[in-house]
């Protein structure tokens, strides 16, 4: 089949050139002002525009809509309403108005709000994004739609990104200002996330119970041959793959997603998508849209689809990119090295606001990609580790001393002076050979290697917003009142090196000397995403999301809370899989292969009986070792899955939820490695064919 890819492209979604098409010029025109100033709709608008979108919409084979919104549980929700209304004389139309499409009235309790609704209130508002267009999915009209509660509390991730890119954009346009920019009316983050993921073929996952309920393995001796050869990073895409690539793009297109590029990545059944950058709300709705849409699109291929952040041990696990910049609304990438000395003296405080934003709060971006899937993940010697530090490369490096200092740059050049120098110029090359770092400039963009693979990139770029928002107000207050501005300036961006020059390290972020290092610098250590969650609250935290009207107390409460109750849901459902496997397959299943060994053995005797060899004649028997061997093992894992369900049943009786998740942390993850120790120990003993489910090595190696 062949596709036409620019007129396939955004077919599926209501987007601003249909808009100008089905709209009336009047209409259009105050729409175009909702979107671009965030002013409010009014209700004779969203009337015409109802009517022109359901229209539309049943074009392209929508018989439903649906409010599609971001609620807390990381994934998107919808409720599917048909525009079908009946008529006196028994017929039907189809109906849709501005009521319908500015607001929707969702039974909000099933959805977490971390006390925050009471019980007896149950009703949460969705109301339209408009800066996110509309798209017909499956069939179903999808307005993209803030979530809150009754009282008016926010209970998605949506809203705070939106409230956070108004932030950044404030005090980004203070900035700008300042170097005389008057044309600048708003200013966007942009972010394009590059997506790693498994794929599987579908009758291995559905052997194995800790894939199907956790998505990824609990279990799990190694496998013969893993990732060592290096021989499937963007190695040749097998046929099935590519067949999945290619629907997978298509279906993307259609929704107006720019799918770029696909690898192979490091493990073997791993790959990898990016998409082009686009405006930060944007991004996150396209990212989450893609997961799904992964997901999909490889069951139609008998493939499933692991977004989890560790599916399998031993072997690398799945982040997800976040490539974040500033863009003005005339199209100026702020964080692009500028071709004049005065651009680069934006270009720099730009620079240094995010190295001050980034070590001031180094505990919120550390916060912002906790969960309980991402610790299988992070401070692996395959992922950042989970101190924050920032990569800037040698080059940037080298200006940045040469600025504290006064001293030369290098020896062709002389000191560098901010607002006379043009920055010399590096190639992209020498800022992006770092893949340790947790944080790293990559030539005209920060690169934030911490998310994880399963997780909404929202509250990362929600942290990163407003941090910088924040160093950009305090910049902003001081440069606003200085008499020399570049006095001021200069002065500036020398004290930023100087006081927070402790967060920049070039080098290898997987070492033990970096761990030292970091260490001695005073940099935070946050191993576990319990230990993350529990800097949220923070004074300087509360303050810095109440300043800039992210968040209120209580949405933060309520957003700590949900964090920790959802590691702990997680962390209960892997253990209690971990000791349903071991109870009702593993236990069973050796103690088949014992009685079979067993047998084997006893015929073995009656043979040496037979020619009437003495005991201490008798071969060495294989069966009798093994016997003990597994039967001891046998033992300890029985032991171990007992304590590990017992615990887990004490601790549902804990109602404090950071008392809960530090026994989960710190007595129920290492339960949880010892059954698995004893387990994988077994596997190794029995043969496949008598092993429960699929090992390993038939999992990675599933798809041919
Ligand atoms: P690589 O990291 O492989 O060198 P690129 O740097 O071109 O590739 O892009 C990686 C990702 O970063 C892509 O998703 C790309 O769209 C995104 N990206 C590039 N420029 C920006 C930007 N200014 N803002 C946000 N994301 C960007
Ligand atoms: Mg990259």
């Amino acid at each position: 089949m062949k596709s036409n890819v620019p007129e396939t492209f955004g077919s599926m979604v209501f987007n601003d050139s249909i808009m100008r098409d089905k709209l009336p010029k009047d209409v259009y025109r105050s729409l175009r002002k909702t979107i671009e100033d965030g002013k409010d709709l009014d209700l004779a608008v969203a009337n015409v525009v109802a009517i022109a979108m359901k229209d539309w919409a049943i074009e392209q084979g929508a018989t439903h809509y649906t409010h599609w919104f971001q609620p807390l549980t990381g994934i998107t929700a919808e409720k599917h309403d048909s525009f079908i209304s009946p008529q006196v004389d028994g017929r039907i139309i189809m109906e849709f108005s501005g009521k319908n499409l500015i607001k929707g009235e969702p039974d909000a309790s099933s959805f977490p709000s971390g006390g925050l609704r009471a019980t007896f209130e149950a009703r949460g508002y969705t109301t339209w994004d408009p800066t996110s267009y509309a798209f017909v999915k499956d069939g179903v009209l999808c307005i993209p739609t803030a979530f809150c509660s009754y009282g008016g509390e926010t209970l998605d991730k949506k809203t705070p990104l939106l409230r956070s890119m108004e932030a950044i954009s404030e005090q980004a346009m203070r900035v700008v200002r300042l170097f005389g920019n008057t044309d600048v009316k708003k200013i966007n983050p942009t972010v394009g996330a590059e997506q790693e993921y498994f794929l599987i073929d579908e009758s291995v996952y559905k052997k194995r119970k800790d894939l199907f309920y956790c998505g990824r393995t609990l279990f799990g001796a190694p496998s013969p041959k893993g990732q060592e050869m290096s021989d499937h990073y963007f190695g040749a895409i097998k046929p099935r793959i590519s067949a999945f690539m290619r629907e997978l793009n298509e279906e993307l297109w259609k929704l107006g997603i720019l799918a770029k590029t696909e690898h192979n990545e490091a493990s073997p059944a791993q790959h990898e998508l990016a998409p082009i950058f686009t405006t930060a709300n944007i991004s996150v709705d396209h990212n989450q849209l893609t997961m799904e849409i992964m997901k999909n699109v490889a069951r139609h291929h008998g493939m499933v689809c692991l977004l989890h952040e560790k599916p399998f041990h031993g072997v690398n696990g799945s982040g997800k990119h976040n490539n974040w910049s500033l863009s003005t609304d005339t199209g100026v990438n702020l964080l692009n090295p500028g071709k004049s000395p005065h651009e680069n003296a934006q270009f720099l405080l730009f620079l240094v606001a995010v190295i001050k934003a980034v070590d001031e709060y180094q505990d919120l971006l550390r916060y912002s990609v906790a969960y309980a899937g991402n610790d299988n993940r992070l401070g692996g010697d395959e992922a950042p580790p989970t101190v924050m530090s920032m990569f800037i490369g040698d080059d940037l490096a080298a200006v940045l001393e040469s600025i504290e200092n006064g001293t030369d740059y290098d020896a062709q050049t002389s000191k560098i002076e901010i607002g006379v120098h043009v920055l010399p110029s590096f190639t992209k090359d020498t800022t992006d050979r770092n893949r340790t770092s947790p944080f790293a400039f990559t030539g005209n963009k920060f690169e934030f290697r911490s998310p994880g693979a399963s997780q909404s990139i929202s509250s990362p770029n929600v942290v990163l917003n407003t941090i910088v928002a924040e160093e950009l107000r305090q910049f902003a207050d001081e440069l606003e009142k200085a008499d020399d501005f570049t006095d001021a300036l200069n002065d500036l961006i020398k004290r930023t090196i100087k006081e927070h020059k402790r967060i920049l390290f070039n080098g290898d972020g997987y070492s033990e000397e970096w761990r030292k290092e970091a260490k001695k610098r005073g940099l935070l250590s946050l191993p576990s995403a319990v230990d993350a969650f529990e800097t949220f609250l923070a004074p300087k935290n509360v303050e810095l999301f109440k300043r800039h009207k992210i968040f209120t107390e209580a949405e933060m409460v309520s957003r700590y809370e949900i964090s920790l109750d959802t590691y702990v849901k997680i962390l209960r459902i892997e253990a209690l899989t971990m000791v349903n496997m071991s109870h009702k397959q593993i236990l069973p299943a050796v103690n088949r292969y014992i009685s079979e060994l067993s047998e084997t053995l006893q015929r073995k005797t009656n043979v040496a009986n037979a020619y009437n060899m003495a005991t201490s004649d008798m071969p060495h028997m294989m069966e009798q070792e093994l016997i003990v061997r597994l039967s001891g093992l046998q033992d300890q894992a029985y032991q171990q899955a007992l304590d590990l369900a017992a615990k887990v049943e004490q601790t549902s009786g804990v109602h404090d939820a950071l008392k809960a998740a530090r026994i989960y942390r710190d007595e129920i993850i290492p339960a949880m490695n010892g059954l698995r120790a004893s387990c994988d120990e077994m596997e190794v003993y029995t043969p496949s064919d008598r092993w429960p489910f699929p090992t390993y090595g038939s999992v990675l190696f599933s798809v041919d």
